[in-house]
């Protein structure tokens, strides 16, 4: 019987906020690895912010998706069936296998996830792009230093809950600012943040000026906008902005005005600094040592916001953008080995 790859296209570019309608679904027969191929079966697709930005006619750091084309999407999959002579069947791996149940790969992109003793959904929730991102953001870029005041925005997010608990690992007052008081009670009451700002229902600038007494040493910046424009005008001399995500300009139709506290950059001799982790994942090793230590020794939790079924996927990115998500966002497309 021929097996069927469940599939979304991007059909349309979104206009403003993402749609459903944006995806078109489609099955065809799965496909046959050719020489120098693998088939892979999706397990855990993971929903990204950016996944958003790959949607825009423009490129990114990665070419724009062509209308028509199986949705970009990063993933951990099974190999089934390998003509590659660096992959075999039964390998697990993590890669771009994008909004499907089944890909072809000629290997680009993809690598075999590292030996660890961690559930499979934690290859996204702790390690991979999203603990590498918390990782390398705050530790190469924030150089965080005993006593020093982290703020960190989308706190209760993927990245942003690592961030939050590994600063307070390198012995910093850490504040994270969320939506909503649930979230800002995850974090503070079970994370060990030192105070949680709900940026829906509190004056951001006031609740930093309360809560950051000794001003701000580093701000990891996920989300732009406002919240970093209140942050500004509170850093001290010398202070460090990892500018890792932008997430409340993600579905603007024009850009949107800058900062209006950027001389606060000058004023406090303070560094901003933008990076992508792509460029970082050759050397990761020593980074996913610690991430895995932190883990076992009980010190650095992860939470993950599952999704049944890939016929969910379009719905379930939407609540990126509306901060129903606590933890790392993914659709479980088929089950683990
Ligand atoms: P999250 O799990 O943090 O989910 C996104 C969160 O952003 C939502 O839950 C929501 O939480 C918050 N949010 C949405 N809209 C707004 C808004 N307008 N203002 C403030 N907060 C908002 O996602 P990730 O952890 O995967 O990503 C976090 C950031 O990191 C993103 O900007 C992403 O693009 C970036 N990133 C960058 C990488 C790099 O290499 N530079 C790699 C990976 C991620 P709330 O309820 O609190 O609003």
């Amino acid at each position: 019987m021929t097996r069927t790859n469940r599939q979304w296209l991007l059909a349309s570019r979104p206009d403003g906020e993402v749609k459903v309608e944006n995806f078109a679904w489609r099955e065809q027969a799965v496909p046959e690895p050719r020489d120098g191929e693998f088939l892979l079966r999706t397990i855990y697709l993971s929903l990204d912010p950016t996944n958003r930005a790959w949607m825009n006619a423009a490129d990114t750091y990665l070419p724009a998706i062509p209308l028509g084309e199986v949705m970009r999407g990063i993933g951990i999959g099974i190999v089934e069936e390998s003509r590659h002579p660096g992959f075999s069947a039964g390998d697990l791996v993590q890669g771009l296998p994008g909004w499907q149940t089944y890909a072809l790969s000629d290997g680009t992109g993809y690598s075999k996830l590292p030996p660890a003793p961690v559930p499979l959904e934690a290859h996204f929730a702790l390690l991979g792009h999203i603990g590498l991102t918390a990782h390398y953001g705050l530790l190469e870029i924030g150089e965080p230093k005993q006593g020093e005041t982290l703020v960190v925005s989308a706190a209760a997010g993927a990245v942003g809950s690592l961030v939050g608990q590994i600063g307070k690992l390198k012995g910093c007052r850490v504040v994270g600012i969320a939506g909503g008081e649930k979230k800002c009670a995850w974090i503070r009451d079970d994370l060990r943040f030192d105070a949680a700002i709900d940026y829906r229902n509190e004056n951001v600038f006031e609740s930093l000026r309360k809560h950051c007494p000794q001003g701000i040493d580093i701000y990891f910046d996920n989300v732009g906008g406002p919240i970093l424009d209140a942050v500004l005008p509170l850093i001290n001399n010398h202070a460090r902005i990892p500018l890792c995500g932008m997430i409340s300009q993600y579905n603007s139709t024009r850009p949107s005005p800058g900062p209006s506290n950027l001389a606060m950059l000058i004023i406090r001799r303070a560094r901003m600094q933008g990076f992508i982790i792509l460029d970082h994942l050759a050397n990761a090793a020593p980074a996913v040592r610690d991430l895995v230590t932190w883990y076992a020794e009980g010190k650095l939790r992860y939470r993950t916001e599952m999704v049944e079924g890939i016929e969910n996927a379009p719905e379930a990115l939407l609540k990126l953008f509306s901060g129903q998500n606590t933890g790392k966002l993914l659709v479980k497309v088929s089950g683990e080995p």
